[in-house]
Parts: C-alpha cells; sequence; structure tokens
C-alpha cells in the first residue's frame, strides 16, 4: 500500500479526539499507512529585521506513526494567500457572492507565492510512489507547482467548498489559471453532483475539453479523472459521543429545561454563506403566522465566532445582535425568550445531546459545500422519536439527504411553512424519513469517503510529465 500524503491549510494531531472533520476524515487512511501530514504551523513568523526572510523553516513531529510536517508563514504572505486570496476572493465567490469578493493582485500573488513555497517545502520529503491528497480551496494550484518541480506522483484534489457555475467562476480575475491548475492532478473531487457539473460545463465551454467517458475529461494535453464524493461523518463515533455520560447530562438537561417548549437548534460558524439571518426571519415568520408556536417555540442558534479578522463578518455579527434582540423584545414574555443567540464555539461533545433534545434543526445555508451539523443531527437522533431537519435545497447535502424537508432559505414565508410542518408532523412519518435518513449517512459516511476517493487516485493511470510541468496521458 501506498504511503498517504495529506496537505491542507492546517493539520492536527490525528490521535487528538477534537479533532475537526477532515482530521477525522483522514486519520484512519493516514494511521494505516504511517502517512505525512503537511500544512501550515497556523504561526506567524516576523523577521526581526521586518523582511520577508521570517518564513519557510519545515517543523517535522511524529503524532504516534504519523509525521506532521508544517511552515511557518510570513505576515505578508499570510494576509496575502490566506486573509487575502483565500478568504476574501476564493471563499465569496465560490460561495456566489460576488458582491464581498475583494479582488487584488497582490492577494493572487500572495497565494501563487504561497503554493510555490509548500511545494518547494514539501517535494524533498515525498517518496516515489507516495499518494497524494490536497484539500481545499486554498491549495488549487499546489499539483501544477509540484509538476514544474518535476513530481510525478498521483495527485489528488478535493475541493470542500461548493464549485459555483462558469458564469460566476469567471469573475475571479485569474480563472483560467486557477481552472487550468486542476488539470495537473490526477484526480479531482467535489463534493456533489452539481458542483461536478459545474465544473465540467466550466471546461468544456472555457477551455474545450473533451468529455472522454462520465468521469474523465481532456484538456491542456492531460486527462483528468472527476467525481462526487460527499463527505460523511463517522455516525458510530457521533453516536457513541450522544450515548457518552457527557452526551445524556447535556440531552437530560436540555430536556428538563425546555420541558414545556418545543426546541429548534441552529449550529454554524458566523459566516455569511450560513443564512442566519433568513433564518431569524423565518423563525419571526412562524411566529407570526402560527401563534401556537408563542410562548412555546425556542430557537437556540449557536454561532461560532470565525474570521474575525475579515470585515464582512463584523456587518453580520451586528446584524444578527439586532435581529436576535428585535425579535425577543418583539415576541419575548417575562419567562419565554424565543431565541437563544450563543456567539461562542460549543464543545463538539456537547452538541450530540443538545441535538437530540431538539424537535427541529435549522440547517438553511444560502450556499455550502456539504454540511455536516446536518448529518451529526440525524445521527444523535432517538430513532422511536426522531427531531426532523428543515434543509436548506442549497447544501451540498440535500443532494443525499432528500428525506429531509428542503426549503429555500432566501422565502422566509416557505421556510416557517416547513418548519411548522416539522413541528406538527406525525411519528410515523418522522420515524419513517429518519430511518431512511439515518441509512444513507450511515451506508455513505466518512469512511466510505476517504477509502473511495483513495481508491480511484489509486486507479489513475500513470501518467507522463511533460515538458511545461504538466503530465501527459499514454492513451
Ligand atoms: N461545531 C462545533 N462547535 C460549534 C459549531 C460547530 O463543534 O460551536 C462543529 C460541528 O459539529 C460540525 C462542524 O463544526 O462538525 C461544522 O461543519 P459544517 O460542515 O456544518 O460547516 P463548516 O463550518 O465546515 O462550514
Amino acid at each position: 500500500m501506498s504511503r498517504l500524503v495529506v496537505v491542507s491549510n492546517r493539520t492536527a494531531d490525528p490521535r487528538k479526539p477534537a479533532a475537526g472533520g477532515l482530521a477525522v476524515a483522514v486519520r484512519e487512511s493516514l494511521q494505516q499507512t504511517g502517512g505525512l501530514w503537511f500544512g501550515w504551523s497556523g504561526k506567524i513568523r516576523e523577521a526581526a529585521d521586518g523582511t520577508q526572510s521570517g518564513q519557510g523553516e519545515v517543523h517535522v513531529q511524529t503524532a504516534g506513526n504519523v509525521t506532521l510536517a508544517t511552515l511557518d508563514l510570513s505576515r505578508e504572505d499570510h494576509d496575502t494567500y490566506y486573509l487575502g486570496y483565500s478568504n476574501d476572493v476564493l471563499w465569496p465567490v465560490f460561495h456566489y457572492r460576488l458582491d464581498l469578493a475583494n479582488f487584488d493582485t497582490r492577494f493572487a500573488a500572495g497565494y501563487r507565492r504561497v503554493n510555490q513555497l509548500f511545494a518547494q517545502k514539501l517535494l524533498p520529503l515525498l517518496k516515489p510512489d507516495d499518494l497524494i491528497w490536497v484539500h481545499d480551496y486554498q491549495l488549487i494550484p499546489l499539483a501544477a507547482e509540484l509538476r514544474a518541480m518535476g513530481c510525478t506522483n498521483r495527485i489528488g484534489f478535493f475541493l470542500h467548498i461548493p464549485m459555483p457555475p462558469p458564469l460566476i467562476m469567471a469573475a475571479i480575475p485569474e480563472h483560467e489559471w486557477l481552472m487550468r491548475s486542476l488539470f495537473a492532478y490526477d484526480l479531482v473531487g467535489f463534493q456533489s453532483e452539481a458542483d461536478l457539473t459545474h465544473f465540467s460545463h466550466y471546461v468544456e465551454s472555457e477551455a474545450h475539453a473533451q468529455r472522454l467517458s462520465p468521469d474523465r475529461l481532456r484538456a491542456f494535453n492531460r486527462t483528468l479523472r472527476v467525481g462526487a464524493y460527499p463527505i460523511g461523518i463517522d455516525v458510530d463515533d457521533f453516536k457513541r459521543l450522544a450515548d457518552s455520560k457527557e452526551g445524556r447530562d447535556m440531552f437530560i438537561r436540555m430536556r428538563d429545561e425546555y420541558s414545556r417548549r418545543r426546541l429548534l437548534v441552529g449550529v454554524d460558524r458566523l459566516d455569511y454563506s450560513k443564512g442566519l439571518p433568513q433564518r431569524v426571519h423565518a423563525f419571526r415568520e412562524l411566529l407570526t403566522y402560527y401563534p401556537e408556536n408563542r410562548d412555546s417555540a425556542t430557537l437556540i442558534q449557536i454561532a461560532s465566532p470565525s474570521r474575525e479578522d475579515v470585515g464582512a463578518y463584523d456587518n453580520l455579527r451586528r446584524q444578527m445582535d439586532s435581529l436576535c434582540g428585535a425579535i425577543n423584545g418583539d415576541f419575548g414574555e417575562l419567562d419565554w425568550m424565543p431565541v437563544r443567540y450563543i456567539h461562542r464555539n460549543v464543545a463538539r461533545k456537547r452538541l450530540p445531546g443538545l441535538y437530540r433534545a431538539s424537535r427541529v434543526a435549522l440547517v438553511t445555508p444560502l450556499r455550502d459545500g456539504m454540511n455536516l451539523v446536518a448529518k451529526e443531527f440525524i445521527a444523535a437522533q432517538d430513532a422511536a422519536d426522531p427531531g426532523m431537519l428543515v434543509l436548506s435545497r442549497f447544501a451540498g447535502a440535500a443532494e443525499q439527504l432528500k428525506e429531509a424537508l428542503l426549503v429555500n432559505p432566501y422565502d422566509t414565508q416557505g421556510t416557517a411553512q416547513a418548519i411548522q410542518r416539522a413541528l406538527t408532523m406525525s411519528l410515523d412519518e418522522r420515524i419513517n424519513r429518519h430511518e431512511a435518513l439515518l441509512n444513507r449517512i450511515r451506508k455513505f459516511d466518512v469512511h466510505w469517503w476517504s477509502s473511495t476517493f483513495l481508491q480511484a487516485l489509486e486507479d489513475c493511470e500513470p501518467n507522463e510529465v511533460a515538458a511545461d510541468g504538466t503530465r501527459q496521458t499514454s492513451g
């Protein structure tokens, strides 16, 4: 079995339980192959003389049989590659928010420079038959940089966020370079069929790519394998968390606290892609048009702080403070507040109890690559009396979770109707829907995701490196 090399913006110690989604997803494969995980250390190194020389040293440590290799970034590289191009260009545009994008050639230059730096520092650590798996939008051009340095390993890329339609992609001044860079990979995976279709349409219309088969595209003298690999969760692990002492204590606390109420829950990063203001509006419509919910329905909205150094997030925070304040002021009673808005991170181990105590989950992003909270909510439910998921049709998860109540989050009245339907749904219907949803997230769990992607990457035919650094297929 080839050694797995994972490259992502950030790394994590795979032995630590608190690791986030990506860590859960790749740790098993890394441990199986004694793999290497490469990324930014999270540290910014200021050079004493204010120059750029404070970057680039690779720190290597071992975590069990996994090697973690990280590097620091200079202030300028961090600000242009990470805050600038990744968070202020790619994130908004890929989530269809052209109005929030900040195109600046210095950002693009920093993005390219850091991807080159990653390639330079990674190359000496590679062995000839390593399988390289690159993650997410911060590192789109990494394979092209590695190829230019002579790397012939099989390299796969997974995009965790949505792929926008061609005309939206074309708003990025460097869109041709970005999309061409993807052809330096052997396999590119997306979260959903819709994302895959957008990419195929882009390369067919903009780069005259030929579709050789449903999963093979040819352009720039390269053949690229593509596919939709929706990321999942570790269902059993999440259920275990729900059944742990902490999970049960949390459930009992929430159930007792809200015994006279019906609980609705939202758990998100405070991000403009999550549709939080629209959700509060929808909840307001629910209280307005279905008054039987007054003095009863209570929305607990967790919005964990995120990217506070990017301006658009500050506006969102103020908007949420004001909307939640207004709804509580207008509808609240001495003994009932409609919205409990918590602008803090809540430890992952406390979430299953909260999910289980909730009648309805509101997962209503305006656009989302997948959305794992939707899957966690399903996993945490009591199968004999499950809560209902209200899910945005614009979340990647909607392609798989058809038995949820799918909504258009821009249509706040329609969303309010769906919430009312979820609150009044019969036990039989809830059980049937939950069973179908649970089966699906179990079948397509995180182990399925990583093993299917890696198998497809292993199966890619070997290519030859072309003179310009990209590789040409023999066939
Ligand atoms: N999460 C958490 N505490 C919080 C908010 C979120 O542990 O206060 C976790 C949540 O359980 C989920 C992840 O963060 O596993 C969020 O993933 P998702 O795909 O829903 O959204 P993303 O933040 O990746 O856009």
